[in-house]
């Protein structure tokens, strides 16, 4: 296959060793301060990739900003991604991204073609709060005087990241209480020998929380809720940004509030591009056996 790789983080070069030894033909598009070379592909502008030979596109976990910009880590020049470029493409070509934004599920659209959000499928979101969940003990560490274990853990919602970061925090002794809204989530939570509680009792169960982990993207840590927490507490927010914390009335309080993005990316780039290239690799394999099977 014929993969142009366009910008990212050290998450992609995982990415370009696997592909490599996949064998696949890779064009490297923002990478020219990368020392490293890699057997079969080769660096380029993107001025010089002939979009109508590529089989994928590969983008990095951000995909673009809202102006059609992609974040090259290992570049100093702008690399910015078009419909007209996406319109070259063959029609079975697919774009992977980690997520989306408005700009480029616009111009995927346009052009008709696939654009696969790799941060949206479960087993990339449940292997990747492996590392999330790394890095949040890593940040609670650096960030407390007291251990994890036998301190009050409250662990706000109960999705992919919130199981694993109760199950964890659980395992290194906390006493973890999770709040949820859904009464099969409530359920799940007293299954795993945890406290489970309302979200609509969220004020009246922070009162004695040491460390307050939130995973919900949406505005749940408020002025009011923080109000109730002890000075002391330490507040890591998961959920993407802008997070779900009231981070200015926290600072007012005095309350350490911490937005934690990207740890994968941050704690563990290798496994986080291991993840990535799994899944990828797995797509791609698939695509091409449908392929192989329609021409026969
Ligand atoms: P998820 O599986 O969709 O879980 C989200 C949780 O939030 C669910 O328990 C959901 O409950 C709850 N929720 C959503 N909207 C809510 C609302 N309005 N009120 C109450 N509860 C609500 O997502 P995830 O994969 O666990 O990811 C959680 C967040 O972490 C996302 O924002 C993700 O982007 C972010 N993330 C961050 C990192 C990092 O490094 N910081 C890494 C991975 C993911 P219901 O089922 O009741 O809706």
């Amino acid at each position: 296959m014929q993969i142009a790789v366009i910008g990212g983080d050290a998450r992609q070069l995982e990415i370009i060793r696997q592909l490599t030894e996949h064998d696949a033909k890779l064009s490297l598009i923002g990478f020219e301060q990368l020392d490293h070379a890699f057997t079969g592909a080769t660096k380029e502008k993107i001025t010089e990739i002939d979009f109508s030979v590529q089989d994928a596109l590969i983008l990095p976990v951000r995909g673009t900003d809202a102006k059609g910009q992609v974040d090259t880590i290992f570049s100093s020049e702008k690399v910015f991604l078009t419909k007209e470029m996406l319109e070259k493409l063959p029609p079975h070509a697919i774009i992977f991204s980690g997520i989306s934004n408005s700009y480029l599920d616009e111009i995927t659209n346009e052009a008709d073609r696939r654009l696969v959000k790799l941060f949206e499928r479960d087993d990339v979101a449940i292997y990747n709060s492996i590392p999330t969940v790394e890095g949040t003990i890593m940040m609670v560490i650096q960030h407390t005087d007291f251990t994890i274990h036998g301190s009050n853990v409250s662990v706000l919602g109960l999705g992919r990241v919130g199981v694993t970061v109760a199950r964890t925090f659980q395992a290194l002794g906390a006493k973890v209480k999770v709040g949820a809204r859904k009464s099969e989530h409530i359920a799940r939570i007293t299954e795993m020998g945890l406290t489970a509680f309302h979200l609509n009792d969220l004020e009246s169960n922070v009162k004695d929380t040491d460390i307050c982990i939130n995973t919900i993207p949406t505005s749940i840590v408020t002025a009011s809720v923080i109000s109730k927490m002890p000075t002391h507490t330490l507040i890591i927010d998961l959920a993407s940004k802008p997070g779900g914390t009231d981070f200015r009335y926290a600072e007012k309080r005095g309350i350490k509030a911490l937005l934690a993005p990207s740890l994968p990316g941050i704690v563990a780039p290798k496994t986080a591009g291991q993840i990535l290239a799994n899944v990828l690799i797995k797509l791609l394999r698939e695509d091409m056996k449908k392929r192989e099977e329609n021409q026969s």
